[in-house]
């Protein structure tokens, strides 16, 4: 499975540090947001991106390949933690996976960063937020209209960093020819709704100008936290290939094969830390 792809992040304008950061390259997509403070989430939020990237360039990615880098994130996060301080970061993204034939992606989350599926003119969240608020709305506690202005929307019940073992959750779906993926940090959903997010995807067929006008919205909204997006697209067919949906589930292809140049990773707005290799 081909895919397109854009990114983009911005610091806002009430903090000081960006600790959020993302890795867009196949088969791995991910955003991490840091908490910790200066000198640590950033370093925790980084940290994660570097081990993601140890994947980039695989043709696909399985669970226990993304387990192993959750594991290897928490262990760096947990030696470079300042005595005292609570240190860690979210994890969320969408792999190119592969299942019985068919193409798939691999949907994993820990803590309120959030991966949603815009498929047929609909938006549907795939992750669920590892929060005391989406606790709330589990056990009926309070609605989806209290938990967007709830005071403890920003406590999340798991993170990389804060206990022994990381713990994830994975889902696998299967891939659509049409297919359009949102991973984001909590500063993009604070801001906006999903039916407004879901018209900036609707309308901006370019990945990269998609995941820019949603960074920009939200941060004309307000942002009051770092603003993070990833937008994934299943490459279009090429051309004279009229089966646009076997393309998706056809054998898929490294990235650093794709002919026509539509894999090649774009340039991110900076401000995410750099990324050492
Ligand atoms: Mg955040």
């Amino acid at each position: 499975m081909r895919t397109t792809w854009g990114s983009a992040t911005d610091c806002g304008p009430f903090r000081r540090l960006n600790e959020d950061a993302l890795l867009a390259y196949p088969p791995l997509f991910v955003v991490a947001d840091g908490m910790g403070g200066h000198d640590a989430g950033e370093v925790a939020s980084r940290i994660a991106v570097e081990e993601a990237g140890q994947l980039a360039g695989r043709p696909e990615v399985t669970a226990d390949d993304v387990h192993t880098i959750v594991r290897a994130i928490s262990a760096r996060v947990r030696a470079v933690v300042p005595d005292g301080r609570t240190v860690g970061t979210t994890f969320a993204g969408v792999g190119i996976a592969r299942h019985e034939g068919g193409s798939y992606w691999l949907v994993f989350n820990i803590g309120d960063s959030r991966v949603y599926r815009y498929a047929d003119a609909g938006l549907t969240q795939i992750s669920v937020d590892h929060s005391v608020v989406q606790e709330l709305v589990d056990r009926g506690v309070i609605g989806a209209a209290e938990a967007l202005h709830h005071p403890d929307r920003h406590v999340i019940t798991r993170a990389i960093g804060t206990g022994p073992d990381p713990d994830p959750d994975y889902w696998l779906i299967p891939a659509g020819a049409a297919d359009r993926m949102l991973v984001c940090t909590d500063g993009l959903t604070d801001e906006l709704a999903d039916d407004e997010i879901a018209e900036l995807l609707a309308s901006s067929p370019d990945p990269q100008v998609a995941a820019e006008r949603l960074v920009d919205a939200a941060v004309e909204r307000g942002g009051r936290d770092n603003v993070t997006a990833i937008v994934v697209d299943v490459a279009a067919s090429r051309a004279g290939d009229d089966d646009s949906t076997a393309e998706a589930h056809r054998e898929p292809r490294g990235w650093d094969e794709a002919a026509d140049g539509s894999t090649n990773p774009r340039q991110s707005r900076a401000r995410v830390p750099e990324v050492d290799r």
